[in-house]
């Protein structure tokens, strides 16, 4: 491994160019800091560029003393105080500095009025360039040792580029920064980057971590060949999912493998709790009394399915739905059956599918100013510490907030550290 060339010794590095590593660069570098940002992948924020494929659900119009509730973990703390600064609406200020201009849809979901997140992305790296932030891509940090006299952090890089347009070449460079930054992602998505690779050298570190779990996570069931091949893709609208005590309305959608939607997502906990044994509410919005006046009208001879449609006013995939899920008939029980229809989740879908992770770098591991307690000068923020919070804009908030303040504190760090020679 080379020395450090001269010259290389940074403020503030930042490793990982997600949402939550640019938003710490932002701010290091308004603080007047010299700041470099170390991506592994060609270009940087690709997860952020994934979730716009969904629209990007930046935050939610909610205030920021009930946006809070939602978040969950040992770090969980930590991201209230920083979402407390950097809330849903500072982060919808943010976006319109940039030039994004954003709307609030459906329950309160805030979403750019492009519906993508590239123009975002875009308009926020050039920002960055024109704060003098440096990025190196294709750099991936493989280690990281401190240095005594001066305090000092080095790290070890490996860099890759193409020779001749074709192969990949890799090298090993080492920096030194005053302050560092990890800001690496969870575990989910892996081919976006965020591979949850840093985990063994943090533990080398002695850095106490909770083991990364998929969350906002799809579930397999094992749905029939015909109910499958019928109704895969179909969306299941206004059902409200009920697991033991809890309940969330909203829309899921049948896959293949099982069901995905918000639902699901965000009783995650309560479904593991109970073993996958749930209920849905196939029409929420009417009384059992109600329903079951509607289906005092015999089927005749209608087929059941149409009878049901007509009946009862649910569509044909959450009529597959019951039929699949219990047998029934124009019996007093189908109009339970259709506010309390019993599903057995099976497991999980794996951590690559996941939206994001739960797990990480625990929040004890953390002191108020996100630094880590065993390495002084380094700091960490975003997905890569043990919170979690549902889809909706809060997961993308609590990587900004935390980005932001741990960037001020990294920035504050170095400016107090004495120059390495
Ligand atoms: C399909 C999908 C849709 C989503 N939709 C939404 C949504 O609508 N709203 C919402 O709020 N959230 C959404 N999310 C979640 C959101 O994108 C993430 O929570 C967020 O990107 C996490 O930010 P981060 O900066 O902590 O990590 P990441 O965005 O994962 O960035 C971490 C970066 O670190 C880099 N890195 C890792 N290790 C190293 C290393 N050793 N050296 C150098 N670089 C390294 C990675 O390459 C990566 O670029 C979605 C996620 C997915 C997958």
């Amino acid at each position: 491994m080379s020395a450090p060339a001269r010259g290389e010794v940074w403020d503030v590095v930042i490793v990982g160019g997600g949402p939550a590593g640019l938003a710490a660069a932002e701010i290091a570098a308004a603080r007047g800091r010299g700041v470099l940002v170390l991506e592994q992948k060609p270009s940087l924020g690709r997860k952020l560029l994934m979730a716009g494929k969904s629209g990007l659900n930046l935050t939610m119009e909610m205030a920021a003393e009930r946006f809070v509730n939602a978040y969950r973990g040992s770090h969980a703390d930590a991201v209230c105080a920083a979402v407390s600064a950097f809330g849903p609406a500072q982060l919808r200020a943010w976006a319109a500095g940039l030039g994004v201009e954003t709307f609030v849809g459906s329950s309160g979901k805030i979403f750019p009025k492009e519906l993508k997140a590239s123009p975002l992305l875009r308009a926020w790296i050039a920002r960055l360039q024109r704060m003098g932030v440096s990025v190196r891509t294709r750099a991936r940090l493989i280690g990281l040792e401190r240095e005594t006299d001066p305090a000092c952090w080095r790290l070890d890089v490996e860099t890759s580029q193409r020779a001749d347009g074709l192969a990949l070449e890799t090298q090993q460079t080492a920096l030194r920064a005053k302050a560092v930054l990890l800001a690496m992602g969870g575990a989910s998505w892996p081919r976006l980057g965020s591979d949850g690779m840093w985990r063994p050298m943090l533990t080398e570190m002695g850095v106490d971590q909770q083991p990364l779990a998929a969350s906002n996570v799809g579930w397999n069931i094992a749905w029939s060949d015909i109910f499958r091949a019928r109704f895969a893709g179909a969306p299941l609208k206004n059902i409200a999912l009920r697991v033991g005590e809890h309940s969330m309305r909203g829309e899921l959608t049948v896959t293949d493998y099982g069901l995905e939607g918000g639902p699901l997502y965000a009783l995650r906990a309560e479904i593991e709790r109970a073993q996958g044994r749930c209920a849905l509410d196939l029409a929420p919005d009417r009384s059992l009394s109600a329903i079951q006046a509607g289906l005092a009208q015999p089927p005749g001879k209608a087929s059941l399915s149409n009878w049901l449609r007509k009946r009862s006013g649910l569509d044909p995939a959450k009529i597959g739905l019951l039929r699949e899920c219990a047998s029934i008939g124009a019996t007093p029980a189908l109009a339970t059956r259709i506010k309390a229809l019993p599903l057995q989740l099976g497991d999980k879908r794996p951590i690559a599918e996941a939206i994001s992770c739960a797990g990480g770098v625990s929040g004890a591991a953390l002191d108020a100013d996100h630094m880590l307690r065993c390495a002084p000068g380094v700091f960490c923020a975003g997905e890569m510490t043990d919170w979690d919070a549902p889809t909706g804009g809060w997961l993308l908030t609590g990587c900004m907030a935390l980005g932001r303040a741990a960037g001020a504190s990294a920035a504050a760090w170095s400016l107090a550290a004495p120059t390495p020679s």
